[in-house]
């Protein structure tokens, strides 16, 4: 069975001042799947991610989201820029986990889970807890649903930062580098809740320097050079025969 199509870019643009970043995206990320992104730093990777996400407006180009463009509408044949209601409705159907953690310091994890339940979903503050506890319990801190951002560690902070996207049931799920600012021994249980995501069936655009990780866990890799796709495909296409001595020399550095 071939999944339905989540999300497509077609074409997508972004600059900024003369400075081109992205240079017509073409991608697809259908249901369930992992998409990983790679490719050299500048290369426009966390770009692409947040204009999806509407923290970047692309300039050309459209993204769907089940369909719908993402950023904008079109009036009388010309593109607008939505309003921030209809940008806040999107964006409530994708879910971003930075590198930062980007938890609130003052709120226990707990609460930081429980706060877009709240505030954006409209759901009690019971509703909120249980589902907070459900989600830690899948990250593996239900023990530490009491605990502050500043008594967590680097990977529980991080975990408590997917628990809180995944709770919003999100379409999409966006990773940026969500392991470059952990110290190197908390890398793996992060990797191994993002596995254990994408085993239960959600649909992640993923964009990591982690490349055992994007082998052993996408469905499609897509490499980035300049702002362009340069080779995507299978992670067995990709990282098994590299078409091209700027992809090859890429993937050398990870050896
Ligand atoms: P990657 O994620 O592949 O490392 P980025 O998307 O972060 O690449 O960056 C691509 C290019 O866009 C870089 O040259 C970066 O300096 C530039 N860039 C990113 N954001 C901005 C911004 N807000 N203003 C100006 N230049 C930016």
């Amino acid at each position: 069975m071939v999944e339905q199509v989540l999300l497509r870019a077609i074409g997508v643009r972004k600059s900024f001042g003369a400075l081109e970043v992205l240079k017509g995206i073409d991608l697809e990320v259908r249901q369930g799947q992992v998409v990983s992104l790679i490719g050299a730093s500048g290369s426009g990777k966390t770009t692409f991610l947040r204009c999806v996400n509407m923290l970047e407006e692309h300039d050309a180009g459209d993204i769907l989201l089940d369909g719908d463009p993402i950023g904008y509408r079109v009036e009388g044949g010309k593109r607008r820029r939505m309003s921030e209601t209809a940008v806040s409705a999107q964006r409530a159907r994708i879910g971003m986990v930075f590198q930062q953690f980007n938890l609130f310091p003052h709120l226990t994890a707990e609460e930081n889970v429980m706060l877009g339940l709240t505030k954006v979903l409209g759901k009690t503050k019971a509703e909120a807890r249980d589902i907070a506890g459900h989600w830690l319990g899948k990250v593996g801190l239900e023990a530490r649903r009491g605990h502050y951002p500043y008594q967590l560690s680097g990977g529980q902070q991080q975990r408590v930062a997917m628990a809180r996207a995944v709770a919003m049931e999100p379409r999409l799920l966006l990773f940026d580098e969500v392991t470059s600012a952990l110290d190197p021994e908390l890398v793996a249980e992060v990797l191994q809740v993002m596995k254990a995501l994408a085993e239960s069936g959600m649909t992640m655009l993923v964009v990591s320097h982690e490349m055992l990780f994007v082998r052993d866990v996408s469905h499609h890799v897509v490499f980035m050079d300049q702002g362009k796709v340069a080779q995507a495909g299978s992670p067995a296409e990709v990282f098994g025969n590299p078409e091209s001595e700027r992809l090859r020399s890429f993937l050398g550095r990870f050896h």
